[in-house]
């Protein structure tokens, strides 16, 4: 038996998300099924809203509303420092440790030869490039993951913004290998920041 048209485009729908097979996506279906009318409706511009309203920052790659985003209009941050980062909840999760007061840059992923994705597929040459026109720049902290991916693009990174003069700078490894920048505490955060090396 098969079900009516509506609830089987919402499985097929929720079957899209990471992680979620037939089964959970028929849970969920049933169970938006129960949703109260209103909360179904805020659901479903949520939705709508988070793919038309946000928008990735010019200067930064971050995601944001409005362009520049609200940390490279910030100029009481400081201008000097960089801090490399490979998506967007990384950013969050340097900002809720709140330690750090300069500014980002969020590459969008990792250099992976695996999964075909070389320099000209993240947000290196916008980063090359701000570092150019940018002269308050002083250091890049990069703030890639330490997995084999991750210091791989550090490497990369450091080899092509130190000739500049500028100083590059990697997390120190409180975070253990293959761990995610973020998934880690605050205070382990604090400590890989704070711990720095010159690369
Ligand atoms: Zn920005």
């Amino acid at each position: 038996m098969q079900y009516p048209e509506p609830i089987a485009k919402l499985i097929d729908s929720y079957m899209k998300l990471p992680g979620i097979g037939e089964k959970s996506a028929t849970r969920l279906a049933f169970f938006t099924i129960d949703m109260q009318a209103d909360d179904v409706t805020e659901f479903a511009k949520a939705l709508v809203s988070a793919k038309r309203d946000l928008h990735f920052c010019s200067v930064c790659g971050n995601i944001t509303e409005e362009d520049p985003c609200e940390i490279c209009r910030d100029k009481s941050r400081d201008q000097s420092t960089v801090l490399v980062v490979e998506d967007p909840k990384d950013v969050m999760s340097m900002e809720d440790m709140k330690e750090y007061h300069g500014l980002y840059h969020v590459l969008q992923g990792v250099l992976s030869p695996m999964e075909g994705k070389g320099p000209e597929d993240l947000n290196i040459s916008s980063l090359l490039k701000r570092l150019q026109t940018n002269q308050a720049i002083k250091e890049v902290i990069v703030a890639t993951n330490a997995t084999p991916e991750g210091e791989a693009t550090a490497m990369y990174l450091s080899r092509l913004i130190k000739p500049a003069g500028i100083k590059v700078t990697r997390l120190a490894h409180g975070l253990s290998v293959g761990s995610d920048i973020e998934y880690a505490d605050q205070m382990t955060l604090f400590k890989a920041v704070e711990g720095r090396t010159e690369m």
